[in-house]
């Protein structure tokens, strides 16, 4: 039979047997934003495109090609979100959340949609976890953020990410070096790609983000932003990094990075990795000083952070990193004969309901068969019933592991005894 239709280009399964990783990853991830004082914000998968064009920006990649942009019925024009920044910052001025109290502090889990070329660590559909924070300027924030995202990676005992961060001034000290970069730029224009040729006369920072050999070559010796920086911004660059000193945080400065969308100012950052191929990047940020005014607000000082869910696996499984999985089935109840169906069920019931994993057949297969597939799904324990058992009121539970049987009462006190015969066993099952 031939299927009917496989999935789109550039959009990944996340199947029954790997979903325990993203949990895990993101329970860390939510479980570390708490201690930071930060809440989840849910957004809807789509809004009206103006925003992401105001808010993304109109000279960027993701607003100029790569956004999911359709008509509606109704005839407005509404695009799938290709970040988490823009909703989250539209949902913070339509609740006028500001009045509660700053900073507002959010975090998000988010699938991003975006018309690129798809190869490996570049997908159409991905997904981010991502922090906002609003009302603050103050450069400890940023630190903090950045703080945020290490102590997430160190959790998942990733150490093969490099951070790098930068400071791309504010529109005043910028608009002195987009002059410095653009004659630059100019004398390069024949070599320079279609794309950074269009760049050069609207947003020449945009080539020093260029994924071409030849253009990022010649933006090797492009000005540097550093050099440009206003007193301001210059103060405020080096204070974040007297707080990461502090913080014992690693880090390099990088005047290259300038970030692919168009609302950075002041501080940027990335994370990078050599060990994935060509997309590095596993988490992006910094502050948007502007951004709340570009969508109509008053003026709310802004940063924040997104990394790729996927980009961050891949890291994790190029360095080997074993993640628990805590879904693996504590007991496998056999059963031999319809008498101890009807028993099983009770039994299961009983076990789940003591908050363990609990399964016994459902299909109706044959002694052997279900043991093979106990051992499938990596049962830490065995339960055989047949008439016999029923008869005694009691049967052998089987460490799968090491052989050893214990007796046990088939009645009300099953899943109390399983459960601390379980839990001293198997100590290192705990997450
Ligand atoms: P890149 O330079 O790799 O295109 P970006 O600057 O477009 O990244 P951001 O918009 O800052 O990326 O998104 C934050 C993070 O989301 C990236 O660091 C990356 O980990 C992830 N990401 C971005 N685009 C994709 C994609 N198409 N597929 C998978 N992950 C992505
Ligand atoms: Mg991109």
């Amino acid at each position: 039979m031939a299927l009917i239709t496989k999935k789109i280009k550039g959009t990944e399964d996340v199947l029954p047997k790997e979903s325990y990783k993203w949990q895990f990853v993101e329970k860390i991830m939510r479980d570390e934003s708490r201690k930071f004082g930060f809440k989840e914000i849910r957004t809807p998968v789509f809004e009206h495109t103006e925003l992401f064009a105001r808010g993304v920006g109109q000279t960027t990649d993701v607003v100029q090609k790569e956004m999911y942009t359709f008509d509606t019925k109704g005839g407005e024009s509404v695009t799938l979100r290709p970040e988490g920044t823009a909703g989250a910052a539209r949902a913070v001025l339509e609740h006028a959340l500001e009045n509660e109290g700053l900073p507002i502090k959010a975090s998000y889990f988010v699938s991003c949609y975006r018309y690129e070329k798809p190869q490996a660590g570049r997908l159409r559909e991905f997904h981010q976890f991502g922090i906002e924070e609003y009302g603050t300027q103050d450069p400890v924030a940023d630190a903090e953020l950045i703080c945020l995202a290490q102590s997430i990676f160190d959790r998942l005992q990733i150490n093969q990410l490099r951070l790098e961060i930068n400071s791309i001034g504010c529109p005043a000290c910028r608009a002195e070096y987009h002059k410095a970069l653009k004659e630059y730029f100019e004398a390069y224009k024949d070599e320079l790609c279609d794309t950074c040729n269009s760049r050069l006369e609207k947003n020449p920072m945009r080539i020093l983000d260029c994924k071409s050999p030849i253009c990022s070559k010649i933006a090797e010796n492009a000005p540097k932003i550093t050099d440009y920086l206003c007193d301001e911004c210059k103060e405020h660059f080096s204070a974040v990094q007297s707080y990461l000193d502090a913080a014992g945080v690693e880090y390099t400065v990088n005047p290259t990075i300038v970030r692919g969308l168009d609302y950075y100012t002041k501080t940027v950052f990335e994370f990078v990795t050599d060990c994935i191929g060509a997309q590095g990047t596993v988490c992006g940020g910094g502050r948007y000083d502007g951004l709340i005014e570009e969508l109509g607000g008053k003026h709310l000082p802004s940063l924040g952070f997104a990394m790729g869910m996927e980009r961050l696996l891949m890291v994790m499984e190029s360095q080997g990193i074993q993640i628990p999985d805590a879904d693996e089935c504590s007991l496998y109840i056999a059963t031999m004969g319809e008498n101890a169906k009807v028993k099983a069920v009770e039994l299961v019931a009983q076990v789940r309901n003591s908050g363990l994993i609990a399964e016994t057949d459902v299909i109706g297969r044959g002694l052997r068969a279900q043991m093979k597939y106990a051992d499938k799904i990596g049962a830490k324990y065995s339960l055989v019933i047949g008439d016999n058992e029923i008869e005694q009121n009691s049967a052998e539970v089987k460490n799968m592991t090491t052989g050893e049987k214990t007796t046990l009462a088939l009645d009300k006190t099953f899943a109390e005894k399983f459960a601390v015969l379980q839990l001293t066993a198997n100590d290192s099952f705990k997450i």
